[in-house]
């Protein structure tokens, strides 16, 4: 064997990453692996800093949430890992989003001043959440469903409020009975609480790494800001309350501030990238 030729393969198994391009959809999370590293490597992809958790036997997997909106195109994620960089290129392919038209009340749609700065206000308190942290970190990203029911508009809709187009549909609305409990998706930290103007009765959970929920439109909320609850445990009802056509649970993920599809989180689904692991 050729010097040369030892040489390629030699760099070959060092390197740590495979070379193939990750393909993902608009609010798709996935699931990045790495073959070996003896540190805990950093990855920064689409202008932030992603976890990396132990995938086991000196492994690792990065995490990292595509937003709603980021524009489709080719991009490049980067590693730095035991005084070694490299990097993965990242395809995100448009997404397919469903068309949503409801029509409400003029109250619901057309706001006087001071509601609109009660909404405003609720909005920054909202966004506040995504940036907090949490002194945890759940042991997988996996979360559960936190009611089961039909739903009823899915996570990416473009929505006409009354005809005029608003913001679109940040994470999934699901119709269940009236009072019907509402679980916490994954363990973590309530963040807020509050009786919103559009969201009505609303928790956030922050759960660590960047990720948070917010559960929205509940009859009752059965925790207060600053409880900890575990997976699974009630923090609600589902109701009506806010700018709700029928009684739903609006459930939507943040992942570091990325509008993140609920479903890519589920267990019934294999995670996006995941076929991609070791
Ligand atoms: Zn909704």
């Amino acid at each position: 064997m050729k010097v040369g030729c030892m040489l390629a393969l030699l760099a070959l198994s060092l390197a740590p990453m495979p070379t193939h391009a990750i393909e993902a959809t608009q609010g798709d999370v996935l699931a990045l692996p790495i073959q070996q590293s003896k540190q805990q490597p950093d990855l920064f992809c689409l202008q932030r800093h992603w976890p990396v958790l132990p995938a086991g036997k000196g492994r690792w997997r990065g995490w990292l949430g595509i937003d709603l909106r980021t524009p489709p195109a080719t991009y490049t994620c980067h590693w730095r890992s035991d005084h070694r960089q490299w990097d993965t290129k990242l395809t995100v392919h448009a997404g397919h989003f469903r068309i949503s038209r409801i029509t409400v009340r003029k109250a619901m749609a057309e706001f006087d001043p001071a509601t609109l700065s009660r909404i405003r206000r609720e909005v920054r308190a909202l966004k506040q959440c995504y940036g907090m942290h949490v002194p945890s970190r759940p042991d997988q990203i996996r979360m559960q469903l936190p009611v089961q029911g039909i739903e009823s508009t899915p996570f990416g809709a473009r929505r006409f409020v009354n005809g005029v187009e608003r913001s679109p549909h940040s994470g999934i609305d699901i119709a269940a009975p009236l009072g019907t409990p509402v679980h916490a998706p994954l363990g973590g930290k309530i963040l807020y609480v509050a009786n919103m103007y559009l969201n009505g009765n609303t928790v956030v959970i922050g759960h660590g790494l960047g990720l948070v929920s917010v559960l929205s439109h509940m009859s009752q909320v059965k925790v207060r800001t600053g409880d900890w609850v575990r997976t699974g445990d009630i923090v609600g009802t589902v109701g009506q309350t806010g700018r709700a056509t029928g009684p739903h649970l609006h459930w939507s993920v943040r992942f570091r501030h990325a509008r993140v599809n609920p479903h890519s989180l589920l267990p019934e689904r294999a995670l996006a990238g995941e076929e991609n692991l070791p």
